[in-house]
């Protein structure tokens, strides 16, 4: 019998595996379209779409629209459609069956040149559209077949180079306040609080969206409760970078008045702690590990980095937003508060609240109420958001390939020291080469086999000047 109920197992194992094969196929999508992006360059404009998963599609072009028939494909709640940006003019969808249609406006007379990149490693597929100005003589004349990539459409700048290298945006989690059957503080002119929580939050999101390398997902996006504890994990499901909730003050005086910036109190870390170390078995991974199976002691300095990190990096954030509110009014305390309130426990994700006001103060109110200030307030917010991720960009995403182009050219451009910072983020650069006496631009590219352009646009130069001394990148290509 034994081997018998081997041979059935595995029969059965079989068929379960054929079943699973043929699961995708049959029931839903082949692939998720979770992305798009621009770049619009001097001589094209170029716009990415990323997917997981093969793109099964046709493009055709009609004047100034461009029609992604996309089959089996689906759109996943993150996608947002980028901003008009050089030959492109803006993006909708629709869907019918199981045919995706993007269609995007672009100037009536672009020449369209598109192909499929597939991924080195994992499911990552972009499908790339160039967009090219008419008579630009760089256009090819023959349009290739899809899947087949020609060397000129690629990397012929930096930053077209660096689309293609798929970037992550920083995800921003915005939390407008209560909802619902919660209304929050009143106004004495009866300003809900919860309505205006949600008109800022939402303007705060529009906002994120038109930033290059940023990306909004809200708690709440119409008039209901979402409780407490979930406002944070839905940050924590959508991998945010950073969590900010919204909210309006109120105080038995009418005269308080002012924005304020908090961050959670070394007590709400304690008893957060406590609880994730009491129930790690089915706690989430913390900063990506499990601290489940750790002994005791581990678990709670791994748990207690992450928290550190999390509340540092909150006081960083907490502290530019409010520099950016003082700006647009006076703010309640001149520094940043701290509070045990439950939407900030995130152990690994950085997160602040906003209060924007004094909703009991009838001026404040008024003003709470205004749609062009509750728009300022999200401008301000936004304001100190990027600036932080500006200054602190988490690995792998548009900032942190933004800042180590940055020190590349700055790099590039300072004599001296070669003995540090081979820019981060950039795998393109293949070398880097120390100016010598008598060396110049074109003696360097003939050296490595690359072209003067490369060179210049590697090392963002605008002119042919190199001196002695000078590091320069040497791309790879
Ligand atoms: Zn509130």
């Amino acid at each position: 019998m034994r081997p018998m109920r081997g041979y059935l197992n595995n029969l059965v194992g079989c068929v379960a595996a054929l079943v699973m094969a043929a699961m995708p196929l049959g029931t839903a999508h082949a692939a998720d379209l979770h992305d798009a992006r621009v770049w619009a360059g001097p001589s094209y404009t170029r716009l990415v779409l990323d997917a997981r998963g093969p793109l099964n599609y046709t493009i055709s072009q009609s004047g100034g629209q461009v029609v992604v028939d996309l089959r089996d494909t689906r759109l996943t709640g993150g996608f947002a459609e980028p901003e008009a940006q050089g030959l492109y003019q803006g993006m909708s969808h629709s869907r019918r069956g199981d045919h995706l249609k993007l269609v995007a406006r672009v100037a009536p007379d672009s020449r369209l040149k598109s192909f499929m990149l597939k991924p080195v490693h994992g499911t990552d597929y972009r499908l790339v559209l160039d967009l090219y100005p008419a008579g630009n003589a760089s256009t090819p004349r023959s349009s290739r077949r899809h899947g087949h990539v020609s060397k000129e459409a690629i990397a012929s700048s930096r930053e077209a180079a660096a689309l293609l290298k798929a970037e992550r945006k920083v995800v921003v989690c915005i939390d407008p306040g209560h909802g619902g059957k919660d209304s929050g503080a009143i106004g004495p002119g009866g300003t809900m609080e919860k309505n205006v929580t949600l008109a800022v939050g939402r303007d705060l999101a529009a906002l994120i969206n038109r930033q290059p390398g940023m990306k909004a997902v809200l708690t709440r996006n119409g008039d209901y409760y979402v409780p407490l504890k979930q406002r944070y994990e839905i940050a924590r499901e959508n991998k945010a970078d950073l969590f900010v909730s919204i909210h309006a003050d109120s105080y038995t005086s009418d005269d308080a008045k002012g924005s304020s910036v908090w961050v959670l109190s070394p007590r709400g870390k304690t008893s957060e702690a406590a609880r994730v170390l009491a129930d790690r078995e089915n706690a989430d991974l913390i900063g990506g590990t499990t601290l489940d199976g750790m002994d005791d002691s581990l678990a709670k300095v791994v748990l207690d980095l992450q928290q550190s990190w999390a509340i540092q990096a909150s006081d960083v954030v907490a502290r530019n937003v409010l520099k950016d509110l003082a700006r647009l009014g006076p703010t309640h305390r001149g520094y940043v508060e701290k509070a045990n309130f439950v939407v900030l426990r995130s152990p690994d994700v950085p997160s602040i609240l906003v209060e924007t006001a004094f909703i009991s103060n009838p001026t404040e109110e008024r003003k709470l109420r205004n749609p062009a200030h509750q728009e300022k307030l999200a401008l301000a917010v936004m304001k100190g958001v990027k600036s932080y991720f500006e200054s602190t960009p988490p690995q792998g995403t548009w900032f942190a390939a933004q800042a180590a182009r940055r020190e590349g050219g700055q790099l590039a451009a300072a004599s001296g020291d070669a003995g540090h910072a081979v820019s981060r983020a950039d795998t393109t650069v293949r070398d880097r080469h120390r100016v010598g006496r008598g060396e110049s631009l074109s003696s360097i590219a003939r050296h490595y086999g690359v072209s003067v352009g490369a060179l210049k646009s590697a090392n963002q130069m605008d002119n042919n000047t190199i001196r002695a001394g000078s590091v320069l990148m040497i791309p790879a290509s």
